[in-house]
């Protein structure tokens, strides 16, 4: 530590394709009202953590020995949460969707093989690319940011991916993606379709989820979390629905007991209760469409979301704009898309203090 030799990244014998790259950035800043991340504010009923604590405390008792590596009690709640006839065989789950969408892209993707994404889309999809070293392929969009079933044949067809990522609905934009879509895009390939519904939760009671097109398609997978509608972030706990054989694939490189005992009864014991985690979802949506018409009102342009967060545009200067929402103690994401700004649906009051210090901070045009 004495060397006077500043020692950085560069001077490390990292792999060549990751020089250069910049990780996951979300700034963790300590701020009263953080709408930065989509994550849910609200705090999970205490009920439901009583219960929780029960079973972690249960567990407890044997947490000298490794968790059951097929978690099979989890795999069952996920199954009968998600409905459509799908079972335990249909289901798998890491630590995040993030982890099981690096799972797919390990068994997958890899060197020599690509993966085709639409951005704007969630941001880990190219870190995640990028860091089990398959190449990204930069689909694009239709115009406010849809993806016509065309679109996505053309883009198929001519880049022959190993791997086609939707996210529906879409992070940053919202917009969710048709079930048309997805179906002609499978139907083009022969490879591996994902659809992250990390969101789903917040569509209107009856979207179309591409659950519903899983019987006859063994390859495409359907990815989920319960970092969302079920306020379970900081547990990490993300699962996928699709053929029994996907599940075959991952466990060719998911390590051994990837999933803590602990993870397992938290997540059990919080689906024991979902409809009481679910309620909280109604109040995010009415914040979400506040949100939306207040800055409509205001003159900004949101795209319309089915999501816990809006992407608005018309911001003349989004670093501006992002500075002085943090100086009032707020902050929300700057995802680098010229004159436009994400924001995460809060709490009735931590919404209506975003709202209100954009009435204050918008100049009347
Ligand atoms: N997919 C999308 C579209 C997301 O926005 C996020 C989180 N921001 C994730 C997946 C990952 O969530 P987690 O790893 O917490 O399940």
């Amino acid at each position: 530590f004495s060397d006077p030799r500043p020692f950085s990244l560069a001077d490390l014998p990292i792999r060549d394709d990751l020089r250069g790259l910049t990780p996951y950035g979300a700034p963790e800043l300590k701020v009263k009202v953080a709408l930065n991340v989509n994550e849910n504010t609200h705090p999970i009923p205490e009920a439901v953590a009583r219960s929780i604590i029960e079973a972690l405390a249960t567990q407890l008792l044997t947490v000298n020995r490794y968790p059951d590596r097929e978690f099979p009690a989890l795999r069952d709640s996920l199954a009968s949460y998600l409905g459509h006839g799908l079972t335990r065989e249909n289901i798998w789950a890491a630590n995040g969707s993030n982890e099981v969408l690096q799972q797919i892209l390990q068994a997958f993707g890899g060197p020599g093989r690509s993966v085709l994404g639409f951005p704007p889309t969630y941001s880990m999809h190219s870190i995640i690319a990028a860091g089990t070293g398959t190449e990204w392929i930069a689909g694009e969009r239709d115009a406010g940011y849809e993806i016509s079933p065309q679109t996505a044949v053309d883009w198929v067809t001519r880049t022959d991916p190993d791997l086609v990522f939707f996210c529906s609905p879409n992070n940053p934009t919202g917009t969710a993606i048709t079930l048309d879509t997805i179906a002609a895009a499978y139907d083009a390939t022969d490879k591996i379709v994902v659809v992250d519904e990390a969101y789903a939760e917040f569509g209107l009671a009856g979207d179309p989820t591409a659950l519903s097109l899983l019987p006859g398609r063994d390859r495409l997978i359907v990815t989920r979390t319960m970092s969302k509608a079920f306020a379970f972030a900081g547990a990490r706990l993300g699962y996928l629905a699709a053929a029994p054989a996907i599940s075959d694939a991952l466990r060719l490189v998911r390590l051994p007991y990837h999933l803590s005992a602990l993870t397992q009864a938290a997540a059990v014991a919080a689906l024991a209760h979902a409809p009481e985690m679910l309620a909280m979802v109604d109040d995010i949506k009415r914040q979400r469409d506040r949100i939306e018409d207040a800055l409509r009102e205001l003159g900004y342009t949101p795209f319309p979301s089915a999501s816990n967060f809006v992407l608005f545009g018309g911001v003349p200067d989004s670093h501006e704009l992002f500075e002085q929402l943090l100086e009032r103690d707020i902050i929300i994401r700057d995802l680098g898309i010229p004159g436009h700004l994400r924001v995460s649906a809060g709490t009735e009051d931590e919404t209506t203090a975003f709202l209100d210090a954009m009435r204050d901070l918008t100049p009347s045009r």
